[in-house]
């Protein structure tokens, strides 16, 4: 079975500091897999690496054994929230359709087809209701929920998401983990970044635990164990008692 994503000693940096080093794992098709660590462990930097957004100075990354370049079309990613421009006018029905373009010919416009699968996403994420509006209009989770619908409308096997819970409601914040549970069944893989411990038992299947380095890769029950998360932390081990990690 080709792995959904390999990585070999992938090395990053930013103006001659290292964010990302050395790290090596793969993912197998079908799992939801978090990627924890404290702020600044260099978990967005290892996605847009693995998404070859930014570069980086060593090491290989392959999508379902092909090179990013190849395997474009079957990736989605939905970017941390706070670093998209929510101004910029723009309907909640033309977002998805954003995501129905891969599948485009050239020089097609979106066509009655494409806008009743842009519908049928939006139906899935609860958010049909809402086409007409401006995306800058809705709440942290409405818009959270419409990039989902436009990932979704990519018809992606693989997706990556960066903290897709930062500033969501709990309805959104559920709605979107039974999505993204339900991809993991049909086969897809899907990769979220995540900080916040107190879910990732619920969450995820696999987590990958980062520091720069790559501190533990596995299962949840073999990665979520306070000795283990500790290394990562270091000295913010408050966080763990907190969330009840230390059983
Ligand atoms: P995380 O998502 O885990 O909080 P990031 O991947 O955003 O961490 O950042 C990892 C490290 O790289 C941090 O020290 C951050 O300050 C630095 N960094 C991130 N983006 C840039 C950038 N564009 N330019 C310079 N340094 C950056
Ligand atoms: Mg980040």
């Amino acid at each position: 079975m080709v792995s959904a994503i390999s990585i070999k000693d992938l090395h990053v940096s930013y103006y001659g500091t290292e964010a990302i080093k050395g790290v090596s794992l793969a993912v197998e098709p079908g799992n939801l897999v978090g990627i924890i660590g404290p702020n600044g462990a260099g978990k967005s930097t290892i996605l847009k690496a693995m998404l070859n957004l930014i570069p980086s100075d060593k090491g290989e990354v392959k999508v379902l054994g092909r090179s990013i370049k190849e395997a474009r079309k079957k990736i989605a990613y939905v970017p941390q929230r706070n670093t998209i421009d929510w101004d910029f006018p723009i309907t909640v029905l033309d977002v998805v359709l954003i995501g129905t373009y891969p599948h485009l010919r050239l020089f097609r416009r979106p066509k009655k087809q494409e806008k009743a699968w842009a519908l049928e996403c939006l139906g899935r994420v609860g958010m049909q209701d809402y086409m007409k509006r401006q995306i800058g209009e809705l709440s942290g989770g409405q818009q959270q929920r419409v990039f989902l619908a436009r990932a979704l409308a990519q018809n992606a096997d693989i997706f990556f998401l960066d903290e897709p819970f930062v500033g969501v409601d709990v309805t959104s914040e559920e709605t979107i983990v039974q999505i993204l549970k339900e991809l993991c069944r049909q086969g897809k893989t899907v990769i979220v970044v995540h900080h916040d411990l107190s879910k990732a038992n619920d969450y995820f299947d696999q987590l990958i635990l980062l520091n720069k380095e790559l501190i533990g890769f596995g299962s949840v029950s073999q990665v979520f164990k306070p000795e283990i998360i500790e290394k990562a932390y270091k000295g913010q081990l408050a966080v763990l008692n907190e969330t009840g990690v230390s059983t």
